[in-house]
């Protein structure tokens, strides 16, 4: 019989425990045992940042209830979130969730899903043992043990866990604010990271609010927002203004084959996409057909492009990317929508120049201990200076922080065992999941898995593109 392996998950959001149920999958199937230690300090199964199970109802999963990943992976799961909402009653005690015939549940309703449906299956005695740690890896160092080598992981309250293999999981950074507006860190209306429960209670109901990014967290916060009350003007500041498109009703179909020969630049990627979508639309296809091609797809494309091509994609198509390819749940587009038309919300595409805590740099304000805001209009020259009374920064996970902020990732990049992607959006890895170290070269036993992937991967970002990833890892690991 062969011995159990030691595997130390860090994180047990959708990712971390996506792997460890899996394994515990892959142990049923036969031929592979294993200790599984998964450490997050947070109480709930597989909700990690996204899923709270404390979250805003208002905060909804922007893919239908029949369409959420399945993370538990088991055959004919597919429908297993939906089955599940049905059996207990969430979708007639939400009316609102309701859209063209289709629900889309809160997320905090995904996050006691999860909780449900993992708790069980880790608890379930097989020849896979998961143990939620809820402690925070604080370090973590290479060992030798008598098996080669692994590593020692030391949590935040001082137990040292020893493993053959280490899996980091560690999800979305939490946001940082763009260079331009760091001198506002710790101004008492200056959200930082409006993901953190209660961030924007701090706020006034007649607050003038510049809301800094226009993709889904801006249609978060503008849905709590206008949910309890809030009167003051709404604007919201992105470089293009380019806000996420509603989910459409109709199923998406993978139709396009990009991959056959992959584009070697985005221009030429640019083309083709565009080729695509006149072309379905000549077929009467929807365009969300093309783009659910790119998104199954997107793996292979983004691999063939060199790093400085990712780059140009990251500067140049970015924002186009995420306003299509991050639909919002259509309540949330609708509100959106409503709030603009009914001249609650602007939305203004500009790039931000300076800004200062004071509410007029010449003084003269009314001493409340506004903001002031200078922006440039996109494709203008003049400069806008405006007072705000608030600010709430929607720039998205704070990547470029992930090795400053995480402690276990700053400790193996400090012994050069991990090292960053060259984009900065994550950790570097090779198309099988295993970190490379300073020197360019894989590790056996030290995978990633999930968002901090994306440089290296393509879009890791969606429960329903975490899952597969997953999947991968747990059976490298089944079958080392
Ligand atoms: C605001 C928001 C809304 C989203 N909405 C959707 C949606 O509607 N549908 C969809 O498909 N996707 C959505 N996503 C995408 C999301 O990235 C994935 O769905 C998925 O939840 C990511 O899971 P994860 O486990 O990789 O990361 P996370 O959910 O970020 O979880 C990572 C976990 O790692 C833990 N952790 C980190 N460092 C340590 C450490 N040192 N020690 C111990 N634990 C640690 C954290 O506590 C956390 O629980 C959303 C993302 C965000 C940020």
């Amino acid at each position: 019989m062969p011995r159990s392996l030691r595997i130390v998950i860090v994180g047990a959001g959708v990712s971390g425990s996506g792997v460890a149920a899996a394994l515990v999958r892959a142990g049923a199937a036969g031929g592979f045992s294993a200790e599984v230690e998964l450490v997050d300090p947070r109480p709930s199964l597989g909700a990690g940042l996204t899923y709270e199970p404390g979250g805003d109802p208002r905060h909804r999963v922007n893919v239908p209830s029949i369409r959420m990943a399945a993370v538990t992976g088991g055959e004919g799961e597919e429908e297993d979130f939906h089955r599940w909402c049905l059996e207990r009653g969430v979708l007639e005690a939400d009316p609102a969730g309701w859209a063209d015939g289709l629900h889309y549940p809160a997320r905090s309703v995904f996050g006691r899903y999860l909780d449900d449906r993992l708790r069980p299956l880790f608890a379930a005695a097989g020849p896979v043992r998961v143990t939620h740690r809820r402690d925070r890896a604080i370090a973590a160092r290479r060992i030798e043990t008598p098996h080669g080598i692994g590593f020692a992981v030391e949590l935040a309250g001082g137990r040292v866990l020893e493993a053959d293999a280490l899996v980091l999981c560690t999800g979305n950074p939490r946001p940082e604010l763009p260079g331009v507006l760091a001198g506002l860190a710790g101004h008492r209306r200056v959200v930082v990271d409006p993901w953190a429960p209660g961030a924007l209670d701090p706020l006034g109901r007649s607050d003038r609010v510049l809301i800094v990014g226009t993709g889904l967290t801006m249609g978060d916060v503008v849905s709590t927002l206008l949910g309890r009350g809030h009167h003051g003007p709404l604007t919201a500041l992105s470089r293009h203004g380019l806000v996420p498109r509603s989910r459409p009703a109709g199923h998406a179909d993978s139709w396009t084959d990009f991959t056959a020969d992959p584009p070697a630049g985005i221009r030429d990627l640019l083309r083709r996409v565009r080729a695509a979508v006149a072309d379905a639309g000549r077929q009467g296809r929807p365009w969300t057909d093309v783009l659910e091609s790119l998104r199954l797809q997107n793996g292979t494309l983004w691999s063939a492009l060199s790093i400085d091509e990712r780059r140009r994609f990251q500067r140049h198509l970015r924002p186009w990317w995420d306003a299509h390819r991050f639909q919002a749940a259509p309540q949330v587009a609708h509100l959106v929508e409503a709030a603009r038309a009914g001249g609650r919300l602007s939305v203004l595409a500009g790039r931000l120049v300076a800004a200062s805590a004071d509410d007029h740099p010449l003084g003269g304000g009314d001493g409340g201990g506004g903001l002031w805001i200078v922006h440039r209009p996109r494709g203008g020259e003049t400069l806008v200076g405006r007072s705000y009374d608030a600010l709430v920064n929607c720039t998205g996970a704070g990547h470029g922080a992930s090795f400053r902020r995480n402690p276990v990732l700053a400790a193996l990049a400090g012994q050069g065992l991990i090292r960053p992607d060259p984009l900065g959006m994550g950790v570097e890895v090779d198309m099988r999941h295993r970190a490379l170290d300073a020197g360019g070269r894989p590790a056996s036993n030290l995978f990633v898995v999930g968002p901090p992937t994306r440089g290296s991967l393509g879009e890791v970002v969606g429960a329903s593109e975490i899952v597969p990833h997953a999947l991968a890892v747990a059976e490298a690991l089944a079958s080392s």
